[in-house]
């Protein structure tokens, strides 16, 4: 090679490595259009490049974006992903629930023969795992050539998220027996795993030893699962003498477990312990509270707790569906007005609901909406939830008989998993709502959680 060609060559790697860092400086301070339009003006773009644009959207939540990049990258046919992009698209379909395109990633890269790491293993087993094939997650998981802590843990999770409590304790047996220790997020997906499957005696003496045994002290989820396992078994003095003792300041999440546990168990005089004593530490979480008493139908405190203090946080996390339809991912939000079939979706929705009624036993239940409003409002409310929109998308669109998939980001209300039961089998389908917390899997009128979530 000539010297030119050198001096040419090593000026044009600088270029890119310059502009790359352009790229993503942008990247990471969330503007990713301006990023964009860097990426688009560079004149030659390497792995790098791709995979910090494409990591770029995957970690700025717009995952549709960062796939579509991703394809772009695979159009142009120069360049081959490497370890980084690979990961980033298979996060990107586990978060949409896309486990076509996660499957054919997964095939090009057997195609392509890349050697899968134990980041990109465990990336697969997380994409199978939350996209609902366990058995895939499994598969890959045999498969690995090494393991690490990630891949385990990954397995675990996602066992215990499908509700295969069993399972993940024997896969965490396994890790034990070879000689790996568990770190903070193995433990939550163990004890989650045995408060979903009703292990209470294994779950409680993994909390009580975790210190001890592998040096963790128990974070903020750890008590959460902790909360809820009590809960669910039926212990609610236990779980609440827990939280009073917890060194942490327990958050939101653990006493709205040990509350809809009351409410589950009718124990409205435990439920008001809690409102005292939350007071008291508190004087705060307005929207628990007022949760609290609209369960209990007690509008007039409701609407006292509403008015002393408007809060904005309360609504920063918005219910956000997504269902995948010949390829393409729809993303729904509560009372959407975005979607371009929106008009028609309602329509579907009020006759879905409205034959759900007439043939199926539904029935709305409008405890869970937080606000004093007139049973119709609250019936109107609930009714727009992110899910019931995907479903009504879900019915109109794909053939009838076939499984409809959706993912959304927060736990299901009451009346949502009532409602999906009874489309189930009004309509005869399969319907797999992966919500903020496990799988549910509704099959004529019936959900694998059994309702417990
Ligand atoms: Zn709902
Ligand atoms: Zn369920």
């Amino acid at each position: 090679m000539g010297l030119a060609r050198k001096v040419f060559d090593e000026m044009s790697r600088r270029d890119v490595v310059t502009w790359t860092s352009l790229v993503k400086g942008y990247v990471v301070s969330g503007e990713m259009r301006k990023a964009r339009e860097v990426f688009d003006g560079m004149r030659e773009r390497n792995d790098v490049s791709w995979a910090v644009m494409i990591a770029g959207y995957v970690g700025n939540k717009m995952y549709n974006e960062g796939l579509r990049c991703f394809n772009e990258m695979l159009g142009e046919g120069s360049i081959e992903p490497n370890e980084a992009i690979f990961v980033s698209v298979l996060s990107a379909c586990a978060h949409l629930g896309q486990v076509n395109q996660g499957k054919w990633i997964h095939f090009y890269m057997d195609k392509i023969g890349f050697r899968k790491s134990e980041n990109v293993a465990t990336a697969l087993i997380d994409m199978y795992a939350k996209c609902g094939k366990i058995d895939y997650a499994k598969h890959v998981f045999k498969e690995c050539e090494k393991r690490d802590l990630l891949t385990w843990t990954s397995l675990i999770s996602g066992l215990s998220m499908h509700g295969l409590g069993k399972e993940a304790l024997e896969v965490f047996d396994e890790m034990l027996a070879e000689g790996i220790k568990p770190d903070n997020v193995t433990l939550i997906g163990v004890l989650s795993a045995c408060s979903h499957s009703g292990k209470i005696e294994e779950g409680i003496s993994i909390f009580n030893n975790m210190e001890r045994l592998w040096d963790i002290s128990p974070k903020i989820e750890h008590f959460g699962c902790y909360v809820d396992l009590l809960s669910r078994a039926g212990r609610l003095e236990d779980a609440f003498t827990v939280i009073k003792r917890m060194k942490i300041e327990p958050d939101d999440v653990i006493w709205r477990s040990l509350l809809s546990s009351c409410k589950v168990h009718k124990n409205v005089h435990l439920a008001e312990e809690i409102t005292k004593h939350f007071r008291n530490t508190h004087g705060g979480g307005r929207l628990l509270l007022s949760n609290l008493h609209a369960s209990f139908g007690q509008w007039d405190n409701v609407k006292q707790i509403r008015e002393t203090k408007i809060d904005k946080k309360d609504d920063s996390n918005p219910g956000c569906s997504y269902i995948e339809i010949d390829g393409v991912v729809h993303e729904f939000l509560a009372a959407d007005k975005l979607h371009p079939m929106i008009t028609d979706i309602n329509l579907k929705l009020n006759e879905v609901m409205k034959r759900i009624s007439l043939e199926g036993g539904y029935a709305p239940m409008t405890r869970d909406v937080l606000f004093d409003l007139s049973e119709e409002e609250k019936e109107l409310a609930i009714s727009w939830h992110s899910e019931k929109l995907a479903v009504a998308f879900g019915l109109m669109c794909s053939p009838e008989g076939t499984r409809i998939q959706i993912v959304k980001n927060l736990r299901i209300c009451e009346d949502c998993h009532s409602a999906m039961k009874c489309i189930s089998l009004v309509y005869n389908r399969e319907i797999v709502v992966r919500d903020g917390s496990r799988f549910h899997t509704f099959r004529d009128g019936y959900c694998s959680c059994a309702d417990y979530w």
